[in-house]
């Protein structure tokens, strides 16, 4: 992606239906992925926030069908909200209109832009302070599946294919392999063993899924404690936001992906093993909020599979960072040559603590369904 070209500031901001006299805007939050930016504008003595953003289309290529998911989930939310008695402005994001009526408009450079309101009075956490964080998280993405249980998953567009297809993972992971494009291979013996130890169980969900076991549903896909608003004073879950990755697929994905980073004793790259568990206290906060919230709209193969979900994501993620160890650090941004492998390590090492930890997992999951 280029650099924002900051003389096309006045004629980005007047193409969008903002209410109130400008006063300035500023680079916001610390969001990885998209250009962002709070906009302010004055109306009589009311300040109007807006959140200004600028897509990675480097990440996100395909940018029109990416917004044709985030209109048709932001407007269900609202409605279902509304009917729900909640506060519509607070509890979704609300994209504002471009003067074309447009929900994004496109720069001379071709740059996509988008604004939402901007959703006063809430915190973005980078990691839980406590436990009560992640269970408030757990909450906030169980809102987000019971709201949208009956979207119609299958009209959204699927934009980045086989996203967690784990098998096809695993394909790509032996391509990889075979072309040991670094020589690398060698090195790593034991996590290649590892994950084809467990081929099998990769086929675990989508062969549920194919047999109509597990439902369609909308997925988010990042699913991380970042990309919930909490309420700055109470502490509460608000909003769900970054629905970039917004797809069809699999509600275990969802769960799956926040207990792979969620529940873990350390950072995703940490080389010191020893200190790298699979926290079960968190898992069972997170699993508490989840089920208390969409429990009641998850089905009993979904809810029976939660464990499996975990395990599944973990795997799967530790598949990509190997893959991409093994295909010379190409798709993940590295600081440092070995950290790829030990992002896969740390995924292994969750997969195996979990392995030990399995049937404890199960009794979590029993433990807080149908309350
Ligand atoms: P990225 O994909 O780059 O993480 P996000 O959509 O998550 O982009 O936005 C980056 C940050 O901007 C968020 O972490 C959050 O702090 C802030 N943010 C995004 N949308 C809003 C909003 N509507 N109101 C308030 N803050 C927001
Ligand atoms: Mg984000
Ligand atoms: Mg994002």
């Amino acid at each position: 992606m280029k650099p924002v070209n900051k003389a096309l500031f006045p004629s980005i901001v007047e193409k969008f239906q903002f209410d109130g006299q400008f006063v300035g805007l500023l680079p916001y939050g610390s969001g990885h992925i998209n250009d962002t930016y709070s906009v302010i504008f004055q109306m009589d003595e009311h300040i109007n926030r807006y959140i200004l953003q600028r897509i990675n289309t480097d990440v996100f290529c395909n940018p029109v069908e990416l917004m044709e998911n985030v209109v048709g989930v932001t407007r269900y939310l609202h409605s279902a909200i509304t009917k729900a008695g909640g506060d519509p402005k607070r509890e979704t994001l609300n994209l504002i209109p471009t003067v074309d009526g447009s929900y994004y408009y496109v720069d001379e450079q071709g740059g996509y832009w988008r604004a939402y309101l901007f959703i006063e009075n809430t915190v973005t956490l980078q990691r839980a302070r406590n436990k009560a964080d992640f269970y408030e998280s757990a909450r906030s993405f169980g809102r987000f599946q019971l709201l949208l249980a009956d979207y119609p998953a299958e009209t959204l567009h699927e934009t980045i294919p086989l996203f967690h297809n784990t098998p096809n993972r695993i394909l790509q992971f032996q391509e990889a392999l075979q072309a040991d494009k670094k020589g690398r291979a060698d090195k790593v013996r034991k996590e290649i063993d590892f994950v084809l130890e467990r081929e099998e169980f990769t086929h675990v969900l989508v062969d549920l899924q194919a047999q109509g076991k597990l439902p369609l549903r909308v997925t988010h896909n990042d699913t991380k404690l970042n990309n919930v608003l909490i309420d700055a004073g109470t502490g509460l879950g608000i909003c769900v936001i970054d629905l970039d990755t917004v797809m069809p697929g699999l509600s275990l994905n969802d769960f799956g992906d926040s207990i792979r980073f969620g529940a873990s004793t350390a950072a995703e790259d940490e080389p010191d093993l020893s200190k790298v568990n699979f926290d079960l206290d968190l898992f069972e906060a997170y699993t508490q909020g989840y089920l208390e919230v969409a429990g009641k709209v998850l089905t009993d193969a979904e809810i029976d599979n939660l464990p499996v979900g975990a395990k599944m994501l973990t795997l799967e993620c530790g598949i990509r960072f190997l893959t991409d160890y093994l295909a010379g650090d190409i798709y993940f941004k590295t600081a440092h040559p070995n950290q790829n492998l030990d992002r896969a390590r740390t995924q292994f090492k969750l997969v195996q603590d979990m392995e030990e930890k399995w049937d404890a997992m199960f009794d979590i999951v029993k433990k807080h369904r149908n309350k």
